[in-house]
């Protein structure tokens, strides 16, 4: 019996791969929740930053665009780089591309991942007790379980962030309105900070964002105020951002400061044009030199704040939601066996990636966030299906077919 090739994560990057892989009659079994980091871990009411165009989940046939999902569904085209879309609508769409072109999905975990004692294949556990043989493996695990607290927040909540302790992580919030009447601090000062702030403010909580530096807080420009002479890429106008869409190939050849760098800074915080005017007026900005440390006393959580004046203040509130980000840890994949990760040639603690998306393990693949340190910014985003997808199968279907 030919061996399935595992796909393990039902985001855009999973179902995207296993599209891939059915378009090329590679047999693979895919598992997990379709689009749920976008269901429970960003708010209600959320909006994508990303553009219509550049927020296609990539197919190997036409007619699975988020605007073939607008005409199939009935509601208005998003097609300009000024429509917004609404994270319903993107939800939407991923469960209508996964129930078309991934049908046989299975919303099981996977356990355990480990290579077989012969060398060939990997062997896989399921939370639903079944084991399994795959030829090879595809990690498209997205965010799960790499929200990132820094060590100055994390020592306010010893048994870890949640909404009911003195802090959480942003990917911890769906319903914002748990906060009416009460006295919030957001830390951070890219969009998922200043949506959720904003999200948190209309719903009735008095809202600061601490910003960790100087003139943080800003906002992108809208369309029609990007610059005419340079190259147009999902993200706006620019030729460092064109090259890092369109040509990540060579990426993963910078030396590895550089590349761990670009991943961090390039797209990095900056607001949604759109937000401005929602933000202004309804959250107030407290731009600090450093975070010292984060407690909790008489009930409210403290954050010890080094101004930027060299003083030592603190800001109290009802709870604090640190909007920090995720970072990519091979120790938090839980599920890659022990062997395995200590196979795995890493950078930083991320997985070193060479062509086609493979790993130093032959058959492991990884793709979405966790390659972005090998393949760029780009693959922290939907649009990164459109160069990951078709160059992972391939190279899969060439080496493991
Ligand atoms: C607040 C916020 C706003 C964002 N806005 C945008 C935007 O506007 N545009 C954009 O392009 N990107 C945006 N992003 C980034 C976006 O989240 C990623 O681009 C995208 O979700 C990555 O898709 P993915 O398929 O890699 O992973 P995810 O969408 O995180 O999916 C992970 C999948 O893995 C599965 N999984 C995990 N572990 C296991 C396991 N052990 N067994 C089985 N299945 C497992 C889960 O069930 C899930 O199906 C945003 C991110 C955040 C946090």
């Amino acid at each position: 019996m030919i061996q399935p090739v595992a796909v393990i994560g039902a985001g855009p990057f999973g179902l995207s791969t296993a599209a891939h892989l059915r378009g090329r009659g590679i047999p693979a079994r895919v598992f997990g929740e379709p689009m749920v980091s976008w269901r429970d871990n960003m708010p209600a009411g959320m909006a994508l930053k990303s553009t219509p165009a550049a927020s296609n989940i990539d197919a190997p046939q036409g007619g699975h665009t988020l605007v073939d999902y607008c005409a199939a569904a009935g509601i208005p085209p998003l097609v300009a780089d000024d429509d917004i879309i609404p994270v319903e609508t993107f939800i939407d769409y991923g469960t209508w591309f996964q129930e078309r072109l991934v049908p046989d999905l299975e919303r099981v975990r996977v356990v355990s991942v480990d290579r077989r004692a012969n060398g060939k294949g990997f062997e896989l556990k399921l939370d639903s007790g079944e084991s399994f043989t795959a030829r090879a493996v595809v990690v498209a695990t997205g965010l799960s379980g790499l929200a990132h607290v820094p060590p100055e927040l994390a020592g306010a909540v010893p048994d870890g962030p949640t909404p009911t302790a003195a802090l959480s992580h942003s990917s911890q919030h769906h319903d914002l309105t748990r906060f009416a009447g009460k006295e919030l601090l957001v830390v951070g000062a890219g969009q998922s900070a200043l949506e959720t702030a904003v999200l948190a403010a209309e719903a009735g909580a008095r809202v600061r964002v601490v910003a960790r530096g100087r003139g943080k807080v800003a906002f992108g420009d809208p369309p029609w105020r990007q610059p005419r002479f340079r190259p147009e890429s999902p993200f706006g106008r620019a030729w460092s951002l064109w090259a890092l869409s369109y040509y990540p190939h060579p990426y993963r050849l910078l030396p590895a400061g550089t590349r761990h760098y670009l991943v961090r800074r390039v797209l990095g915080p900056l607001g949604a044009w759109w937000l401005r005017e929602r933000f202004e007026g309804a959250v107030r900005v407290r731009e600090v030199e450093r975070i010292v440390r984060a407690g909790a006393i008489d009930g409210r959580t403290a954050l010890v704040v080094r101004t930027l004046q060299g003083r030592t203040e603190e800001l109290a509130a009802d709870h604090v939601i640190a909007a920090t980000g995720y970072r990519v840890n091979l120790a938090a994949m839980g599920f890659l066996g022990h062997e395995l990760r200590t196979e795995l040639a890493v950078s930083r603690g991320t997985p070193r990636l060479g062509a086609g998306y493979r790993s130093s393990v032959p058959g492991l693949y990884f793709t979405g966030l966790p390659a972005a340190a090998s393949y760029g910014p780009v693959m922290r985003f939907v649009c990164g299906t459109e160069f990951a997808s078709p160059r992972l199968v391939g190279h899969l279907a060439a080496a493991h077919g």
